[in-house]
């Protein structure tokens, strides 16, 4: 099995190195990834600057290709040029830092598995809780992960679909609470940003938000998330709102009809 390793934490981050250790059981891993930190870069693409690459060793592990480019620059770059064929998977992570809620839209890391989708291959976005009071294990998150991403393309993950995996922040000897596959909480962050003055009298601001997984409806990944479980989003790329489409397809506007041949 080929599978695509990236990532928006940069080619050196460890969860992709400690990802990548446990992939290797399930065949050749090839990593094409960001050359310095791109989260919440979003589905971000870069056409107007060339993408510079370098083949990097990282920790005596591995060496793959860093990117001076976004995510989704990676995956398509990967396929297209890079890669001896298509992947059978794509991975992007594991993200410091979950990827539930909202955050879905920002991030880097589901930016690429989602490009991935694009492509028509299969994929999954890893993404790691992290809490200030719990040690970070990434060796330990990965072992986890694996078993998700088997179970995963045992239950069938298909060409051109994507899951979004978020694991829970875990004490050493603790175990999760168990797996949900949940849906995305929609609810937005409270945004706060700092208000200080630079040297030469400006105003500046910067986003000093913090996203906790705060109260929310118990079927959607954050409260999932929250109370422990690994979670597993199905994503898709369709934004279409069909609702409307066919609310206001149904009756068209008068301007619309206006235009209408008739
Ligand atoms: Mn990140």
């Amino acid at each position: 099995m080929l599978i695509l390793l990236t990532n928006d934490d940069g080619i050196f981050a460890p969860g992709l190195i400690a990802m990548y250790r446990e992939l290797t059981r399930m065949g050749e891993v090839h990593v094409v990834a960001p050359e310095t930190v791109q989260s919440a870069t979003g589905h971000g693409v870069t056409l107007y600057t060339p993408l510079l690459t370098n083949q990097v060793r990282v920790e005596d592990t591995f060496t793959g290709t860093a990117v001076g480019g976004r995510p989704a620059d990676c995956v398509k770059l990967a396929v297209a040029k890079i890669l001896p064929k298509a992947p059978d998977l794509v991975v992007s992570g594991i993200n410091s830092g979950a990827n539930v809620g909202i955050n879905v839209i920002y991030s880097g890391t589901v930016a690429a598995a989602i490009e991935a989708a694009f492509l028509g291959l299969p994929s999954v976005a890893v993404s790691l809780y992290l809490r200030a009071e719990v040690p970070t294990d990434y060796a330990r998150s990965a072992t986890l992960a694996l078993e998700v991403i088997e179970d995963a393309l045992d239950r069938g993950l298909n060409g051109g679909e994507c899951i979004s995996v978020n694991l829970p922040a875990l004490r050493p000897g603790q175990s999760p609470a168990g797996v949900r596959i949940v849906r995305q909480c929609v609810r937005p962050w409270t945004d706060t940003y700092e208000q200080r003055i630079d040297p030469r009298g400006r105003t500046y601001y910067w986003n000093n938000s913090v996203f906790t997984l705060g109260e929310t409806e118990s079927d959607t990944d954050v409260a999932a998330l929250r109370d422990g479980y690994v979670t597993i989003t199905p994503l898709q790329f369709d934004l279409t709102k069909y609702e409307m489409l066919e609310r206001w397809g149904r009756g068209g506007s008068n301007k619309a009809r206006r235009h209408e041949g008739t």
